[in-house]
Protein backbone atom coordinates (compact mmCIF):
# COMPACT_ATOMS: atom_id res chain seq x y z
CA UNK A 1 0.00 0.00 0.00
CA UNK A 2 1.23 3.37 -0.78
CA UNK A 3 2.92 4.86 2.55
CA UNK A 4 0.95 7.90 2.32
CA UNK A 5 -2.32 5.89 2.94
CA UNK A 6 -0.84 5.34 6.64
CA UNK A 7 -1.85 9.20 7.63
CA UNK A 8 -4.34 9.85 4.51
CA UNK A 9 -2.87 13.69 4.58
CA UNK A 10 -1.24 15.61 1.56
CA UNK A 11 -0.92 19.05 1.56
CA UNK A 12 -3.59 20.52 -0.58
CA UNK A 13 -3.34 23.82 -2.23
CA UNK A 14 -7.22 24.38 -1.65
CA UNK A 15 -8.62 22.55 1.56
CA UNK A 16 -10.56 19.75 0.81
CA UNK A 17 -13.80 21.15 2.90
CA UNK A 18 -14.17 24.19 -0.05
CA UNK A 19 -13.79 21.61 -3.14
CA UNK A 20 -16.32 18.90 -2.37
CA UNK A 21 -19.00 19.81 -0.02
CA UNK A 22 -17.13 18.58 2.89
CA UNK A 23 -18.14 21.85 5.06
CA UNK A 24 -16.88 22.24 8.56
CA UNK A 25 -20.28 23.12 9.69
CA UNK A 26 -21.25 19.48 9.47
CA UNK A 27 -21.29 17.65 12.92
CA UNK A 28 -17.65 16.04 13.15
CA UNK A 29 -17.49 12.16 13.34
CA UNK A 30 -16.27 10.83 16.29
CA UNK A 31 -13.22 8.65 15.81
CA UNK A 32 -13.45 7.58 19.26
CA UNK A 33 -16.93 6.13 18.78
CA UNK A 34 -16.44 4.86 15.82
CA UNK A 35 -13.93 3.24 17.03
CA UNK A 36 -15.48 1.36 20.13
CA UNK A 37 -18.23 0.20 16.86
CA UNK A 38 -15.68 -1.38 15.15
CA UNK A 39 -14.52 -2.95 18.37
CA UNK A 40 -17.95 -4.25 18.70
CA UNK A 41 -18.42 -5.98 15.36
CA UNK A 42 -14.79 -7.54 15.94
CA UNK A 43 -15.75 -8.92 19.38
CA UNK A 44 -18.39 -10.00 18.03
CA UNK A 45 -17.28 -11.55 15.08
CA UNK A 46 -14.53 -13.62 17.19
CA UNK A 47 -17.05 -14.44 19.65
CA UNK A 48 -18.75 -16.31 16.94
CA UNK A 49 -16.08 -18.12 15.93
CA UNK A 50 -15.35 -18.64 19.97
CA UNK A 51 -16.52 -22.21 21.96
CA UNK A 52 -19.84 -23.01 21.40
CA UNK A 53 -22.58 -20.92 23.21
CA UNK A 54 -24.68 -22.25 26.22
CA UNK A 55 -27.93 -21.81 25.27
CA UNK A 56 -29.75 -19.42 27.43
CA UNK A 57 -32.04 -21.07 30.11
CA UNK A 58 -35.56 -19.53 30.21
CA UNK A 59 -35.25 -19.66 33.83
CA UNK A 60 -32.59 -17.49 33.91
CA UNK A 61 -33.89 -14.29 31.45
CA UNK A 62 -35.23 -11.43 33.31
CA UNK A 63 -35.83 -8.04 32.40
CA UNK A 64 -34.18 -4.77 33.21
CA UNK A 65 -31.36 -6.37 35.20
CA UNK A 66 -33.54 -7.74 37.92
CA UNK A 67 -32.05 -10.45 38.79
CA UNK A 68 -34.47 -13.45 39.18
CA UNK A 69 -35.29 -15.53 42.75
CA UNK A 70 -33.19 -18.27 42.08
CA UNK A 71 -30.13 -15.85 40.93
CA UNK A 72 -30.20 -13.45 43.84
CA UNK A 73 -28.70 -16.13 46.63
CA UNK A 74 -25.88 -17.20 45.18
CA UNK A 75 -25.02 -13.87 43.45
CA UNK A 76 -25.53 -11.87 46.40
CA UNK A 77 -23.16 -13.96 48.36
CA UNK A 78 -20.69 -13.53 45.58
CA UNK A 79 -20.77 -9.95 44.96
CA UNK A 80 -20.44 -9.26 48.89
CA UNK A 81 -17.15 -11.33 48.66
CA UNK A 82 -15.88 -9.14 45.60
CA UNK A 83 -16.67 -5.50 46.72
CA UNK A 84 -14.60 -6.90 50.45
CA UNK A 85 -11.83 -8.11 47.91
CA UNK A 86 -11.07 -4.95 45.85
CA UNK A 87 -9.68 -1.83 47.35
CA UNK A 88 -9.94 1.60 45.33
CA UNK A 89 -6.10 1.13 43.91
CA UNK A 90 -7.27 -2.36 42.44
CA UNK A 91 -10.06 -0.36 41.00
CA UNK A 92 -8.29 2.23 39.60
CA UNK A 93 -5.92 -0.87 37.72
CA UNK A 94 -8.75 -2.61 36.51
CA UNK A 95 -9.92 0.58 34.84
CA UNK A 96 -6.43 1.16 33.39
CA UNK A 97 -6.23 -2.47 32.02
CA UNK A 98 -9.60 -1.85 30.50
CA UNK A 99 -8.78 1.43 29.01
CA UNK A 100 -5.98 0.21 27.16
CA UNK A 101 -7.12 -2.95 25.94
CA UNK A 102 -7.68 -3.58 22.28
CA UNK A 103 -9.25 -6.51 20.38
CA UNK A 104 -5.80 -5.96 18.64
CA UNK A 105 -3.48 -5.64 21.17
CA UNK A 106 -3.68 -9.35 21.91
CA UNK A 107 -2.71 -12.00 20.26
CA UNK A 108 0.62 -11.07 18.49
CA UNK A 109 1.87 -13.09 15.06
CA UNK A 110 2.18 -16.40 15.86
CA UNK A 111 3.02 -19.37 14.10
CA UNK A 112 0.55 -22.14 13.39
CA UNK A 113 -0.56 -24.14 16.52
CA UNK A 114 1.45 -27.04 16.45
CA UNK A 115 -1.21 -28.58 19.14
CA UNK A 116 -4.91 -28.79 18.06
CA UNK A 117 -6.43 -28.60 21.05
CA UNK A 118 -6.67 -25.23 22.15
CA UNK A 119 -10.33 -23.99 21.43
CA UNK A 120 -10.61 -21.66 18.05
CA UNK A 121 -11.23 -18.57 19.85
CA UNK A 122 -7.56 -18.70 21.44
CA UNK A 123 -6.31 -20.37 18.27
CA UNK A 124 -7.08 -17.98 16.11
CA UNK A 125 -3.66 -15.83 15.61
CA UNK A 126 -4.92 -12.02 14.11
CA UNK A 127 -2.51 -12.67 11.24
CA UNK A 128 -2.77 -10.37 8.17
CA UNK A 129 -3.79 -6.83 8.50
CA UNK A 130 -4.59 -6.99 11.88
CA UNK A 131 -6.06 -10.31 11.77
CA UNK A 132 -8.70 -9.27 9.56
CA UNK A 133 -8.38 -12.11 7.34
CA UNK A 134 -10.01 -14.50 10.72
CA UNK A 135 -7.90 -17.28 9.41
CA UNK A 136 -8.79 -20.53 11.74
CA UNK A 137 -6.05 -23.03 13.02
CA UNK A 138 -5.47 -25.33 10.02
CA UNK A 139 -5.53 -22.06 7.34
CA UNK A 140 -1.44 -21.96 7.33
CA UNK A 141 -0.66 -25.35 7.00
CA UNK A 142 -2.89 -25.43 4.30
CA UNK A 143 -1.28 -22.32 2.98
CA UNK A 144 1.68 -23.84 3.09
CA UNK A 145 1.00 -26.92 1.04
CA UNK A 146 0.62 -24.48 -2.06
CA UNK A 147 4.85 -24.71 -1.91
CA UNK A 148 4.45 -28.70 -1.22
CA UNK A 149 2.15 -30.02 -3.75
CA UNK A 150 2.92 -33.97 -2.28
CA UNK A 151 1.07 -32.35 1.25
CA UNK A 152 -1.89 -31.48 -0.61
CA UNK A 153 -2.26 -34.37 -2.35
CA UNK A 154 -1.98 -36.21 0.87
CA UNK A 155 -4.69 -34.07 2.26
CA UNK A 156 -6.86 -34.47 -1.03
CA UNK A 157 -6.47 -38.36 -0.42
CA UNK A 158 -7.48 -37.73 3.80
CA UNK A 159 -10.76 -35.81 2.50
CA UNK A 160 -11.65 -38.37 -0.10
CA UNK A 161 -11.39 -40.87 2.42
CA UNK A 162 -13.46 -39.53 4.59
CA UNK A 163 -16.45 -38.35 1.62
CA UNK A 164 -15.89 -42.51 1.09
CA UNK A 165 -16.91 -43.12 4.53
CA UNK A 166 -19.99 -41.18 4.19
CA UNK A 167 -21.22 -42.94 1.06
CA UNK A 168 -20.46 -46.02 3.34
CA UNK A 169 -23.06 -44.39 6.07
CA UNK A 170 -25.50 -43.48 4.30
CA UNK A 171 -25.61 -47.21 3.13
CA UNK A 172 -24.43 -46.21 -0.71
CA UNK A 173 -22.08 -48.72 -2.02
CA UNK A 174 -18.54 -45.96 -2.98
CA UNK A 175 -17.56 -48.84 -5.20
CA UNK A 176 -20.47 -48.82 -7.91
CA UNK A 177 -19.89 -47.55 -11.05
CA UNK A 178 -22.06 -44.63 -10.81
CA UNK A 179 -19.93 -43.13 -7.70
CA UNK A 180 -16.49 -44.29 -8.94
CA UNK A 181 -14.49 -41.24 -8.74
CA UNK A 182 -16.96 -39.21 -6.39
CA UNK A 183 -14.82 -38.91 -3.44
CA UNK A 184 -12.05 -37.16 -4.97
CA UNK A 185 -14.52 -34.68 -6.83
CA UNK A 186 -16.24 -33.92 -3.80
CA UNK A 187 -12.85 -33.66 -1.75
CA UNK A 188 -11.58 -30.85 -5.00
CA UNK A 189 -15.15 -29.25 -4.73
CA UNK A 190 -15.22 -28.69 -0.92
CA UNK A 191 -11.60 -27.39 -1.04
CA UNK A 192 -13.08 -24.74 -3.63
CA UNK A 193 -15.55 -24.39 -1.59
CA UNK A 194 -13.79 -22.62 1.33
CA UNK A 195 -11.04 -21.60 -1.01
CA UNK A 196 -11.30 -17.85 1.03
CA UNK A 197 -8.97 -19.47 4.07
CA UNK A 198 -6.17 -19.15 1.30
CA UNK A 199 -6.90 -15.86 0.93
CA UNK A 200 -6.55 -12.45 2.96
CA UNK A 201 -7.32 -9.08 2.79
CA UNK A 202 -3.98 -7.50 2.36
CA UNK A 203 -3.29 -9.45 -1.13
CA UNK A 204 -6.95 -8.53 -2.18
CA UNK A 205 -6.78 -4.86 -2.03
CA UNK A 206 -3.30 -4.36 -2.97
CA UNK A 207 -2.87 -1.57 -5.05
CA UNK A 208 -6.36 -0.99 -5.84
CA UNK A 209 -6.71 1.68 -2.67
CA UNK A 210 -6.81 5.44 -4.31
CA UNK A 211 -6.93 8.69 -3.01
CA UNK A 212 -9.76 10.45 -4.26
CA UNK A 213 -12.02 13.60 -3.63
CA UNK A 214 -15.10 12.11 -2.98
CA UNK A 215 -17.32 11.79 -0.25
CA UNK A 216 -20.49 10.81 -1.97
CA UNK A 217 -22.41 6.97 -1.00
CA UNK A 218 -20.77 4.54 -3.50
CA UNK A 219 -23.16 1.37 -3.45
CA UNK A 220 -22.48 -1.88 -5.06
CA UNK A 221 -25.35 -4.11 -5.40
CA UNK A 222 -26.23 -7.85 -6.18
CA UNK A 223 -22.90 -9.22 -5.61
CA UNK A 224 -23.20 -12.98 -5.59
CA UNK A 225 -22.75 -15.02 -2.65
CA UNK A 226 -21.89 -18.38 -2.27
CA UNK A 227 -21.26 -19.89 1.18
CA UNK A 228 -21.65 -23.13 3.59
CA UNK A 229 -23.25 -22.86 6.84
CA UNK A 230 -20.85 -23.87 9.15
CA UNK A 231 -23.78 -25.84 11.14
CA UNK A 232 -24.46 -28.46 9.04
CA UNK A 233 -22.38 -27.76 5.46
CA UNK A 234 -24.83 -27.13 3.33
CA UNK A 235 -24.62 -23.87 1.09
CA UNK A 236 -26.66 -20.82 1.49
CA UNK A 237 -26.52 -18.40 -1.74
CA UNK A 238 -28.01 -14.86 -1.91
CA UNK A 239 -27.14 -11.25 -2.84
CA UNK A 240 -24.87 -8.95 -0.79
CA UNK A 241 -24.90 -5.14 -1.00
CA UNK A 242 -22.14 -3.04 0.23
CA UNK A 243 -22.31 0.55 0.52
CA UNK A 244 -19.37 3.15 1.57
CA UNK A 245 -18.79 6.77 2.10
CA UNK A 246 -15.27 7.76 1.74
CA UNK A 247 -13.03 9.87 3.34
CA UNK A 248 -10.29 10.35 1.14
CA UNK A 249 -9.54 6.57 0.02
CA UNK A 250 -11.29 4.42 -2.29
CA UNK A 251 -11.30 0.93 -3.66
CA UNK A 252 -12.20 -0.65 -7.18
CA UNK A 253 -15.01 -1.31 -7.46
CA UNK A 254 -14.69 -5.07 -7.81
CA UNK A 255 -12.69 -5.39 -4.94
CA UNK A 256 -15.73 -5.74 -2.89
CA UNK A 257 -17.07 -8.41 -4.62
CA UNK A 258 -13.63 -9.96 -4.29
CA UNK A 259 -13.71 -9.16 -0.33
CA UNK A 260 -17.46 -10.91 -0.42
CA UNK A 261 -16.07 -14.07 -2.34
CA UNK A 262 -12.84 -14.64 0.56
CA UNK A 263 -14.90 -14.55 3.87
CA UNK A 264 -17.65 -16.40 1.79
CA UNK A 265 -15.70 -18.86 0.25
CA UNK A 266 -15.78 -20.31 4.47
CA UNK A 267 -17.74 -21.87 6.97
CA UNK A 268 -20.22 -19.27 7.90
CA UNK A 269 -23.20 -17.80 9.33
CA UNK A 270 -24.09 -15.17 7.75
CA UNK A 271 -24.02 -12.61 10.78
CA UNK A 272 -20.30 -13.33 11.02
CA UNK A 273 -19.98 -13.19 7.17
CA UNK A 274 -21.96 -9.77 7.44
CA UNK A 275 -19.30 -7.72 9.79
CA UNK A 276 -16.37 -9.10 8.57
CA UNK A 277 -16.74 -7.90 4.88
CA UNK A 278 -17.77 -4.36 6.72
CA UNK A 279 -15.35 -4.59 9.27
CA UNK A 280 -12.68 -5.70 6.51
CA UNK A 281 -13.87 -2.00 4.39
CA UNK A 282 -13.79 -0.32 7.96
CA UNK A 283 -10.02 -1.08 8.64
CA UNK A 284 -8.78 -0.48 4.89
CA UNK A 285 -10.46 2.60 3.79
CA UNK A 286 -11.26 4.41 7.14
CA UNK A 287 -14.10 5.60 5.79
CA UNK A 288 -16.99 7.96 7.04
CA UNK A 289 -19.82 4.88 6.51
CA UNK A 290 -19.71 1.62 5.45
CA UNK A 291 -23.18 -0.77 5.22
CA UNK A 292 -23.78 -4.26 4.09
CA UNK A 293 -26.89 -5.95 3.62
CA UNK A 294 -27.10 -9.72 2.72
CA UNK A 295 -30.27 -11.61 1.84
CA UNK A 296 -29.88 -15.48 1.37
CA UNK A 297 -31.92 -18.72 1.70
CA UNK A 298 -30.19 -21.40 3.33
CA UNK A 299 -30.42 -24.78 1.94
CA UNK A 300 -30.63 -26.29 5.59
CA UNK A 301 -33.53 -24.29 5.76
CA UNK A 302 -34.77 -25.20 2.29
CA UNK A 303 -34.09 -28.69 2.64
CA UNK A 304 -34.80 -30.08 6.37
CA UNK A 305 -35.73 -28.80 9.25
CA UNK A 306 -38.92 -26.32 8.55
CA UNK A 307 -38.67 -26.83 4.76
CA UNK A 308 -39.91 -23.39 3.97
CA UNK A 309 -38.79 -22.55 0.69
CA UNK A 310 -39.67 -18.94 0.34
CA UNK A 311 -37.32 -18.31 3.73
CA UNK A 312 -34.95 -15.92 3.40
CA UNK A 313 -32.58 -14.37 5.92
CA UNK A 314 -31.28 -10.77 5.89
CA UNK A 315 -28.94 -9.59 7.95
CA UNK A 316 -27.38 -5.81 8.29
CA UNK A 317 -24.12 -4.28 9.54
CA UNK A 318 -23.79 -0.48 9.72
CA UNK A 319 -20.92 1.08 11.11
CA UNK A 320 -19.71 4.95 11.08
CA UNK A 321 -21.98 7.57 9.51
CA UNK A 322 -24.31 4.64 7.93
CA UNK A 323 -25.22 3.75 11.57
CA UNK A 324 -25.33 7.16 13.52
CA UNK A 325 -26.69 9.26 10.62
CA UNK A 326 -30.83 8.26 9.55
CA UNK A 327 -30.86 10.33 6.55
CA UNK A 328 -27.22 8.47 5.15
CA UNK A 329 -29.06 4.81 6.12
CA UNK A 330 -32.13 5.64 4.13
CA UNK A 331 -30.52 6.87 1.15
CA UNK A 332 -28.46 3.59 1.19
CA UNK A 333 -31.63 1.61 1.64
CA UNK A 334 -33.80 3.04 -0.71
CA UNK A 335 -31.05 2.78 -3.47
CA UNK A 336 -31.09 -0.62 -2.62
CA UNK A 337 -34.43 -0.71 -3.48
CA UNK A 338 -34.70 0.53 -6.40
ZN1 LIG B 1 -27.30 -24.51 8.69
Amino acid sequence: MNPQDQDGRRPRAIPSHLVNGHSPLHPSFSAERDREERDQAYDSIRSSMGPRREPIDLNDLHIDGEPTPAQTNASQQKSARQYEEVGDEDLEDIENRVAARDARDEAPLTPPATSRSISPFTANPTVDFEGLSWPSVGTLDRLRERTRPEDAEARLQKLSGAVRTILECIGEDPDREGLHGTPERYAKAMMFFTKGYEENLRDIVNGAVFHEDHDELVIVKDIDVYSLCEHHLVPFTGKMHIGYIPSRRVIGLSKLARIAEMFSRRLQVQERLTKQVALALSEVLKPQGVAVVMESSHLCMVMRGVQKGGATTTTSCMLGAMRKRAKTREEFLSLLRR
